[in-house]
């Protein structure tokens, strides 16, 4: 933990500036292991503090030792104070997650003090998210567990969805196997989207009643110690149709063929192709219209995006997830979601929930 913080602070040189104030909170737990939901870091070469409020100062100093941890009052003081001890001038925020008016309110107060009057706050973005991009044993054990409670949630839970279930009663059933399987929380919102619903790919469960044979996609993940697990099946009651077949024969094709061929040094646009060509192919290609993956990790969505906007090369150790999905109006869709580990020799399937 104590590395991460030095690793941030090695690249502020490189970058012209002093420090980095850091308020994303998964970024906040990424680098201190604060897990509070409250609470900055200012980060400098020679010093990392945590500014948090009163109920989190105790928790923060167990979780944080190499944290000089201040707490947090009504004003601006706590902040500047510590910027003047520092002597910091250029001092780096996360552009993407600041509001407008707190950005404002802490130019305002930097301007008021004739001490920091020169002091500037320069916008950045991804700097920490770039770190967190390769995960670390720790994190992985973690992550591991977070899948291992959604891949045995969705093979305990599917055998029992019947139909006359609703959406709702079975995102239920996921849920409650998810934390009765170990998760602290989920992840997001749980997917169960039957029949027709299955056209849209981020269906919210309703009172739909299901019935046997349509297809149901169900995608849904657990969190453990912060870190996100992602998976998406698709499953029928009773007796599926031709169209089933041949939709789910394409579509497991399509993972399959990407999670045997990804390489590192392909990008994650050059990924996303493995699976779409398959799909085109086919004479889907129209009804595949997300990305084929993301990264994931304190966040469910994060780089590296596994997609159009993918331009950099994938690295052995990058984790992400292998989504294809063909959704066809008024019958439903299909959805397969594994997460992989790339590594040297290719990709390694972390969830093993059957498919
Ligand atoms: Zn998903
Ligand atoms: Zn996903």
């Amino acid at each position: 933990m104590k590395e991460r913080a030095a690793q941030l602070a090695a690249q502020l040189a490189e970058r012209d500036l002093d420090a980095m104030l850091i308020s994303a909170p998964e970024n906040r737990r990424y680098l201190s292991g604060f897990t509070g939901s409250a609470g900055y870091l200012l980060i400098t070469p020679e010093r990392s503090v945590l500014f948090t409020d009163s109920r989190y100062t105790e928790q923060a100093a167990n979780q944080s030792p190499h944290f000089q941890v201040v707490q947090v009052r009504a004003g601006w003081d706590w902040l500047l104070d510590t910027l003047k001890e520092t002597g910091v001038r250029r001092i780096g925020f996360e552009s993407e997650n600041i509001t407008v008016g707190s950005y404002n309110r802490v130019l305002e107060a930097l301007k008021e003090d004739e001490a920091l009057s020169q002091a500037s706050l320069v916008a950045t973005a991804g700097i920490t998210e770039e770190l967190r991009i390769l995960k670390d044993g720790e994190e992985l054990t973690q992550l591991q567990k977070a899948i291992d409670a959604s891949d045995k949630a969705m093979e305990a839970v599917c055998p029992t969805i019947a139909a006359g279930m609703t959406e709702k009663e079975v995102a239920w059933k996921m849920e409650v196997a998810m934390r009765e399987f170990g998760a602290d929380c989920i992840s997001f919102d749980t997917i169960v989207a039957a029949g027709p619903n299955g056209a849209m790919a981020h269906h919210h469960p309703s009172d739909y009643v299901i019935q046997a044979g349509e297809p149901i996609v169900i995608d849904m993940g657990a969190q453990v110690g912060g870190y996100c697990s992602d998976i998406t099946r698709t499953v029928v009651v009773g007796e599926p149709d031709e169209m089933f077949h041949k939709i789910y024969g394409i579509v497991l094709g399509a993972q399959l063929t990407a999670i045997h061929t990804v390489r590192p040094g392909l990008t994650g646009e050059e990924c996303d192709a493995l699976s779409r060509d398959v799909i085109t192919e086919a004479g889907y290609g129209d009804n595949f219209g997300h990305s084929l993956g993301h990264g994931v990790g304190l966040v469910v969505h994060e780089k590296p995006w596994v997609s159009a906007r993918g331009k950099d090369a994938l690295q052995a150790g990058m984790v992400f997830t292998v989504e294809p999905g063909i959704y066809l109006t008024g019958w439903g869709g299909v959805r397969i979601e594994d997460i992989v580990i790339l590594g040297e020799e290719g990709a390694t399937p972390l969830s093993k929930a059957g498919k």
